[in-house]
C-alpha cells in the first residue's frame, strides 16, 4: 500500500458498488441463514452465511472476457473521470472455470501503473454518497478534502533482491491466485492482468460489487515493519487510529457484510502468515476507498513489509505459497 498512515487511505481508497446489474434474488437475500454450533459459533455462522450466499449467484455479462461498469452504476458519478469529463471506459477481466463451482472471486491486484493518469488526478471520492450525509461520521473529508489521489502506489523497489515495485508484486501474486481459483472451479474477475491497466479503487471495487460474490484486494506495505495486516471494513479505523461513526452504515454495507468480510480477513491471515513464516500483525477493521464503494464482503491483506529484508525476501521468493495460502482461505471461506 503506501508509505505511511496516510498512505494507506489513499491506497485503499473508497469503493461502492451499483446494484444495477446485479441479480440477487429478494427471497434468497432476505433468508435467514440458521447458526450452526460446531467449532467456533461465529466462525461457523460466517462459513454458513457465506455458502448460503453463494447461492445469490451474480450474472457477469463479458464481452470476451472484458466486463464493464453498467451505465446506471450508482457510483458513477464519484467515479473518477477523465480530464474532459468524460467517463473512461472502467472494466474488468473475466476467467471462466471449466466447471463453474458457483463462486466468483474479484481480485484485485493492487495499483499498477503510476504514470497513468488515474494514479495521481484527484478526482475520485473517498466517500460515494453527498457530504451532508457525512456529518454524523465527523470526517474532514468533505467537499475539495473528499477527493482522493488515484492509486498511486509504492514505486520502490523491494529491499531483497531490488526486483520489484508494489504494484509488480501484487500482479504476479493475482495471476497466480486467479489460476488456482479457476482450477477450483471459480469464476474470476480481476481489475488488470498487466502493468499498464490501472482503473480507480473505486472503479475497482464497483465493478466487483456487479460481478463478484467477495473481493479481495492485494497489496504489499512499507514503512519499516514486519509482517501481514489485513483489512476489513468497519467504522473504526486501525490505520489512521480514529473512528468514523455510522461509516459502514452511511456507506451501506450490511452487518452480514461486514461480518463476512472480517471472516475473509482472518482466513486470509492466518492462512498467509502460516504458510510463508510472515509475522501475523493482525486483522483490522479499516476506512478505505476500496471499502466505501463495496456492496460485497471484501478485505485488504497487506502481505507484508517490501522495506523489510526478512519480509521481502518472503515477497519475492514465496508467490507461490502466498498465491496458494490465498486460494485456501477462500476455500474455507466458502465452507469447501
Ligand atoms: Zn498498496
Amino acid at each position: 500500500m503506501k508509505k505511511n498512515k496516510m498512505y494507506h487511505l489513499v491506497c485503499g481508497i473508497l469503493i461502492i458498488s451499483v446494484a444495477a446489474s446485479i441479480s440477487v434474488s429478494a427471497g434468497t437475500a432476505k433468508r435467514k441463514v440458521k447458526p450452526v454450533t460446531r467449532y467456533n459459533t461465529a466462525e461457523t455462522a460466517a462459513a454458513t452465511q457465506a455458502a448460503t450466499q453463494a447461492q445469490e449467484k451474480k450474472t457477469a455479462v463479458a464481452q470476451n472476457g472484458v466486463y464493464h461498469l453498467s451505465e446506471n452504476s450508482k457510483y458513477r458519478p464519484y467515479l473518477w473521470k477523465n480530464a474532459d469529463g468524460s467517463a473512461p471506459d472502467y472494466k474488468a477481466y473475466v476467467f471462466e472455470p471449466k466447471v463453474f463451482n458457483g463462486h466468483t472471486v474479484f481480485v484485485d491486484p493492487g495499483h499498477g501503473d503510476n504514470s497513468a493518469p488515474e494514479a495521481n488526478q484527484k478526482r475520485e471520492k473517498y466517500y460515494p454518497v453527498d457530504d451532508s450525509l457525512l456529518k454524523s461520521m465527523k470526517t474532514s473529508m468533505v467537499g475539495a478534502k473528499a477527493y482522493g489521489v488515484g492509486v498511486e502506489a509504492r514505486d520502490s523497489k523491494n529491499v531483497y533482491d531490488k526486483i520489484e515495485t508494489e504494484p509488480e508484486f501484487s500482479l504476479k501474486v493475482a495471476l497466480k491466485l486467479k489460476d488456482l481459483l479457476i482450477n477450483n472451479g471459480y469464476r474470476v474477475v480481476m481489475s488488470r492482468t498487466d502493468f499498464n491497466q490501472n482503473i480507480s479503487n473505486g472503479a475497482r471495487s464497483a465493478i466487483a460489487g456487479e460481478t463478484s460474490d467477495i473481493m479481495v484486494s492485494i497489496h504489499s506495505n512499507t514503512g519499516k515493519n514486519s509482517g501481514t495486516l489485513s483489512f476489513y471494513p468497519g467504522d473504526s479505523d486501525y490505520i489512521s487510529g480514529s473512528t468514523y461513526p455510522g461509516y459502514t452504515n452511511i456507506m451501506g454495507l450490511t452487518k452480514s457484510n461486514v461480518e463476512l468480510s472480517k471472516k475473509l480477513a482472518e482466513n486470509m491471515e492466518s492462512n498467509i502468515t502460516m504458510t510463508t513464516g510472515l509475522k501475523n500483525k493482525g486483522t483490522h477493521s479499516a476506512v478505505l476507498r476500496i471499502f466505501s464503494y463495496s456492496s460485497i464482503p471484501t478485505c485488504l491483506v497487506e502481505v507484508g513489509f517490501a522495506d523489510n529484508a526478512t519480509d521481502a525476501k518472503i515477497l519475492s521468493t514465496k508467490k507461490d505459497a502466498i498465491a496458494t495460502s490465498m486460494a485456501n482461505a477462500i476455500d474455507q471461506y466458502f465452507n469447501k
